[in-house]
């Protein structure tokens, strides 16, 4: 089988679990989110989420991961600002431009 760049990828990144929870600096923790395949709405199991998170402010950090998923064999991304709070706030960046037009 060969494996498209974006799978080996996806294959090379490490474990989004590795990364998880977050502590963010007033100590709140993110223990990760349900994620569901954006082609055939299977959910994706954790080991199958792989990225990372990285801190952009005490309160805020971005996910960046891919999951792969089984039923359909195809890889969807996962591109979320998450707020501190209580529970976190999810911000998806993809749909960050249609929420600015609501405004
Ligand atoms: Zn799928």
């Amino acid at each position: 089988m060969k494996m498209s760049a974006e799978a080996l990828e996806w294959s090379s990144a490490p474990p989004l679990d590795a990364s998880l929870p977050y502590v963010f600096t007033n100590g709140l923790l993110f223990n990760g989110l349900n994620s569901q395949c954006g082609h055939c709405g299977s959910r994706i199991p954790p080991p199958a989420m792989r990225g990372q998170l990285h801190r952009l402010a005490d309160d805020r950090c971005l996910m960046v991961a891919k999951g792969y998923c089984e039923a359909c064999r195809s890889l969807t991304c996962f591109n979320f600002v998450i707020e501190s709070s209580d529970p976190p706030k999810i911000h998806n960046l993809e749909m960050a431009p249609a929420a600015q037009r609501l405004s």
